[in-house]
């Protein structure tokens, strides 16, 4: 109690020196600061267009003498019907949304219009583009830990929105991906892919300085802390500071409402469609509360001082459900419902991704289930733990929750593709949104039920203060989940990197009343053999026989066994590598009637819950098959929203 005493504290005190205005609530340097970006935007309302000029302090972190240095255009995957994008995603889809008509305005670009050294030599001629990747050419090496300055003038044209970045054709304009964005070195190479269908981003840690300029009707959300605004000439530029940050978003229009509370030295601050009751604002503020709190304590600080959520309107849901640091956007109904969630568990899970994406920044082109599907995992652990909102849905008398929703999205899509794959490597989108989400957040839910919450939890903690702000891979995961339990860093290895699985089986049961043997007694060879009838007795003969199929089994599963009078006994199944079954043989005065196998749903990996139960005599299951359908009636309905 007292070392917690002294963490509030010391928290209170770090909050305290904060408040003199900070982008971080924890001061920092975190990262290695890889650049110092100075941007200053305009942007045109009517035509949606942004003219900027950019100023990079980009540091050689890569540990080698460098002759060129690739950069990111994503918006230029926008820019033609032809791009990896475009193709990729049959003519421009993401979700549920679609590029909408062929005319200029569904197309976006980005162009990079002046570009010099820190002595003003033109290096223009040094830049190279192809499509949404450009790449610089240095005209003298850069060597190791040197420092570059490029200066730049660039012109961003947004288009309609149906892929996280665009405009709604009216006042609504969400500013992402949309500046000169250099590659990430990272072991020993550069990870610098094009936009693909399937993938989000990767970044290095630096420090943004951003002036934002547009109407002063607009209200401007953003990346970071608002240092300052002024006024002039009907303009209002926003000077905005984000410190440790991998990205830099941003939001203008003149429709927004605004709502404001402070949780622990974070201003969490809502930007949304009107109206919007104080309900469905306070639903917002509940969820991200909750968030906070959980990471805070389970997971790590927060370590910046503010989170904006953007709710945006109907007509851009190509913008909602999607993270960025120290801003997210929300899904586009945030109407308070008391029997579904989805506007809460949204929310959690973009201000989740502000640790699996924002903090860490795992490599999402190669490995996107560290950053969708640990986050898919805590989702549901914030949701009940610290919303005390175990179901997203809740009907008269049933409920759904999200581990119940994985499972099923899980089990539901054959495993072609290993979890650990390139996003652009899948088979196709749905394996890819399987194994990004569903699935790794049910090998995680496994792991918890198996091997308890402390063990998960010790691992995120661990994880958080070995790799924050590193740009862990999943062997960095899995080497901090030996140094935890070594039978569950397995466990997770095969799980991520191989094709296995499992479904549990019973096979048969039987229960029969055992008899004193009878018959035809011989007592000598002159003698007629004396007969006498078998005789019922009170006991019962049982013969359960168990069947594991495929090899993802933990080290043992608890079995159910329920008697006819309704007492129930609970035995171990400890599996055995080289025989995948068991037959138990015993004899008890109580007839048995059901066997169940993992009664409480541990392994949830498993393929199949229906037939991990079995009546005696009766191959009717019908129940069970009833619930499953269920659970897969509500998986579709779900599937068209998931996932985020
Ligand atoms: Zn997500």
């Amino acid at each position: 109690m007292q070392i917690k005493h002294n963490i509030m504290l010391l928290l209170g005190l770090l909050y305290a020196t904060s408040a003199l205005a900070s982008a971080l609530r924890i001061p920092g340097p975190h990262s290695e600061r890889v650049h110092h970006t100075h941007i200053q935007a305009t942007l045109d309302v009517e035509k949606h267009r942004i003219d900027a000029s950019m100023t990079l302090r980009w540091k050689n972190t890569t540990g080698i003498e460098l002759t060129a240095i690739p950069f990111h255009l994503y918006l230029n995957a926008f820019s033609r019907t032809d791009t990896a994008f475009m193709t990729e995603s049959n003519g421009g889809r993401l979700r549920n949304d679609t590029r909408e008509g062929d005319n200029q305005s569904s197309f976006g670009f980005i162009q990079v219009t002046n570009l010099t050294d820190q002595n003003d030599h033109d290096w223009i001629k040094h830049w190279q583009v192809d499509g949404d990747i450009a790449t610089l050419t240095l005209p003298t090496p850069l060597l190791p830990n040197e420092e570059i300055i490029l200066n730049m003038s660039f012109i961003s044209q947004l288009p309609i929105v149906f892929a996280r970045s665009g405009h709604n054709d009216d006042t609504f304009n969400f500013v992402a991906q949309w500046f000169p964005k250099p590659g990430v070195y990272a072991n020993n190479r550069w990870v610098n892919h094009r936009y693909h269908a399937n993938t989000e981003f990767f970044s290095d840690f630096g420090n943004y300085d951003v002036e934002l300029t547009a109407p002063s009707e607009y209200l401007v959300g953003a990346t970071g802390y608002r240092v300052k605004k002024y006024q002039s000439e009907g303009l209002t530029t926003h000077y905005y500071q984000a410190k440790d940050v991998h990205d830099f978003v941003w939001t203008a229009d003149s429709q927004y409402g605004e709502a404001q509370v402070v949780w622990n030295g974070i201003t969490i601050r809502l930007l949304h469609q009107k109206p919007l009751s104080q309900q469905s604002i306070d639903d917002q503020f509940n969820a991200a509360r909750a968030s906070f709190e959980w990471f805070d304590k389970t997971v790590g600080a927060y370590p910046y001082s503010t989170m904006t959520l953007v709710q945006p309107p109907k007509n851009a849901g190509g913008a909602s459900g999607m993270e960025y640091p120290t801003l997210v956007t929300t899904v586009t109904n945030l109407d308070h419902s008391e029997y579904k969630h989805f506007a809460e568990m949204v929310t959690i899970h973009e201000i989740g991704h502000n640790y699996w994406q924002g903090i860490f920044a795992s490599n999402e082109f190669e490995e996107s289930w560290m950053d969708e599907g640990i986050n898919s995992y805590t989702e549901g652990r914030i949701m009940r733990e610290t919303l005390n909102q175990k179901n997203i849905v809740e009907f008269a008398h049933f409920g759904v929750d999200m581990p119940t929703i994985h499972h099923i999205g899980s089990a539901a899509v054959p495993t072609l593709d290993p979890v650990k794959t390139d996003g652009w490597r899948y088979v196709n989108r749905q394996s890819y949104s399987t194994n990004s989400y569903s699935k790794p957040a049910t090998i995680l839910n496994t792991v918890e039920r198996i091997w308890g919450a402390e063990k998960v939890d010790l691992l995120l903690k661990e994880y958080y203060k070995k790799w924050a702000f590193k740009h862990p891979s999943t062997t960095d995961f899995l080497a901090i989940a030996q140094d935890v339990d070594l039978d569950m860093a397995n466990y997770l290895s095969a799980a991520l990197n191989t094709l296995q699985s499992i479904d549990m089986q019973v096979k048969s049961v039987r229960s029969i009343k055992m008899e004193k043997p009878g018959g035809y007694t011989f007592t000598s060879n002159s003698e007629e053999p004396i007969f006498t009838a078998p005789e019922k007795t009170d006991s019962y003969q049982h013969s359960v026989t168990l069947v594991r199929k495929g090899e993802l089994y933990p080290p043992n599963i608890d079995v159910l066994l329920t008697f006819e009078d309704g007492t129930t006994q609970t035995r171990q199944w400890h599996f055995d590598d080289t025989i995948p079954w068991v037959k138990w043989q015993w004899q008890s005065d109580k007839k048995l009637a059901e066997v169940i196998i993992d009664p409480s749903f541990k392994l949830m990996m498993d393929t199949n819950f229906s037939n991990n139960i079995k009546r005696e005599k009766s191959q009717n299951n019908q129940s069970w098959r009833w619930v499953t359908s269920l659970f897969q009636t509500i998986q579709h309905s779900f599937s068209i929203i998931l996932p985020l």
